[in-house]
């Protein structure tokens, strides 16, 4: 690698730091072609995690940093005064080629700034793609960011390449839009997504009529947005979410802490910490949303727009529909079970599959390796409630935080 493509390398891995929608999720694709190399498995594919917890793949970089746009948030805008760099489709390709096969990575991940224009930008996206699949005979996995404004021609054509592409919406109201990214146009990100999932559903369709159609973004779309840059509530921000997964079957929507880097009037102060926290309960809530049958409007209150920081989503909508509770379990639904606090997916089938031989009993929930700890203040188990305190919001609240206190005492005690 010589000097100049080094430099650059360093500048554009460091300038994709930010960008958290990189996990590889849902592509298993063999490599049918002659001689052709990579495979893409729904394993975990080129990702690892940063110091701080973020999911990076191991070749993430920016296509560019030197972006016409001037959005408050980035350290990329126009206006800021950051070293240049922008990597030819050439030199990308041949970069993923030579770090494949040293067996450094498995696939790339690329994203971008906006360069002279959106199409611009978009048309040397697909150059790099289209250089990997046919120069190179590469059929890893790959993910690219599609540039809100580029054409729908260069979108479709980027996706018969892809195995991924997300469109980051980045802030989740049109005002907030309006003030942090000027030139971004909640069309202009919206639009490219529904011209994704339209494109799946049809090559899906055509699929099973003609076995040789192409396949589009077979590992799906997904998303991105900044938490804690505006002020936005986290019932606007899961509000979009499930609308978003709803209207665009989205894989992922990605929340991204934000770290304030910036000096502005518009957002929060250098010294603010950033939101981690509040991005976990999100991703609870997410998770809640997407295996669970929650819809986002369930976990907020008229009064308690933000999720709260002490407990996690699924106790606290059981602490405020408390008397939806106890749960018997050898009645409840599958759905219903998934609502107990504690009890995860294979708990709640395992109760299904099990009930069906003979009435549980606590003992046989046990035996189960059911975990209970939690979920005992919210069930009862032929009839019999187990968790020995009354049925109330703040004496269960009292009773989980001295059990979380005690697991802390616990650790301290092994070490
Ligand atoms: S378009 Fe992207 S890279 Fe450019 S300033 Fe906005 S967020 Fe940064």
């Amino acid at each position: 690698m010589n000097d100049n493509v080094f430099k650059k390398l360093k500048i554009l891995s460091d300038a994709a730091k930010y960008d958290v929608s990189c996990v590889s999720s849902g592509v298993e694709r063999k490599n049918n072609t002659v001689g052709g190399i990579g495979n893409a498995s729904s394993a975990g594919i080129c990702h690892t995690w940063a110091a701080d917890g973020r999911c990076i793949s191991l070749l993430k970089i920016l296509l560019t940093n030197d972006c016409i746009y001037d959005c408050s948030y980035c350290l990329n805008r126009v206006t800021n005064p950051v070293e240049r760099a922008t990597f030819t489709p050439e030199e990308v390709a041949e970069l993923t080629i030579q770090f494949y096969r040293r067996n450094y990575i498995e696939g790339l991940f690329l994203s971008s700034a906006v360069e002279k224009s959106p199409d611009n930008t978009m048309e040397n996206i697909y150059r790099v793609l289209e250089l990997l699949r046919y120069k190179y005979n590469f059929w890893g996995y790959v993910h690219v960011k599609v540039i809100p404004g580029a054409s729908p021609e260069i979108i479709q054509k980027t996706g018969m390449l892809a195995d991924r592409m997300s469109v980051n919406i980045e802030l989740p109201t049109r005002e907030s839009l309006r003030m942090l990214a000027p030139q971004k146009k909640i069309e202009s990100i919206i639009n490219p997504m529904s011209l994704i999932n339209n494109e799946i559903t049809r090559t899906i369709e055509d699929k099973s009529h003609f076995t040789s159609t192409p396949r589009f973004v077979p590992g799906g779309q997904s998303t991105q947005m900044i938490i804690g840059a505006t002020p936005d509530s986290d019932k606007t921000i899961l509000g979009l979410s499930q609308n978003l997964y709803e209207r665009f079957n989205m894989k992922r929507v990605f929340f991204s802490a934000y770290v304030p880097v910036i000096s502005s009037p518009n957002l929060p102060a250098i010294s603010t910490m950033p939101p981690l926290l509040r991005e976990h309960r999100l991703y609870q809530a997410d998770w809640l949303m997407r295996f669970y049958y929650f819809h986002s409007d369930e976990l907020f209150t008229e009064i308690e727009q933000n999720l709260d920081l002490e407990f996690d989503p699924k106790i606290m909508y059981a602490l405020r529909n408390i008397d939806k509770f106890p749960i018997e379990i050898n009645k409840a639904s599958y759905e219903e079970l998934l609502r107990i606090p504690g009890l995860g997916v294979t708990s709640a089938r395992r109760i299904i599959r099990e009930r069906k031989n003979a009435e549980l009993s606590y003992d046989s929930l046990k035996k189960m390796k059911t975990v209970l700890k939690r979920a005992k203040y919210f069930i009862t188990v032929k009839g019999r409630y187990y968790g020995n305190v009354k049925i109330e919001p703040e004496i269960i609240k009292r009773e989980l935080k001295q059990q979380e206190i005690q697991k802390q005492l616990s650790i301290f005690d092994v070490l």
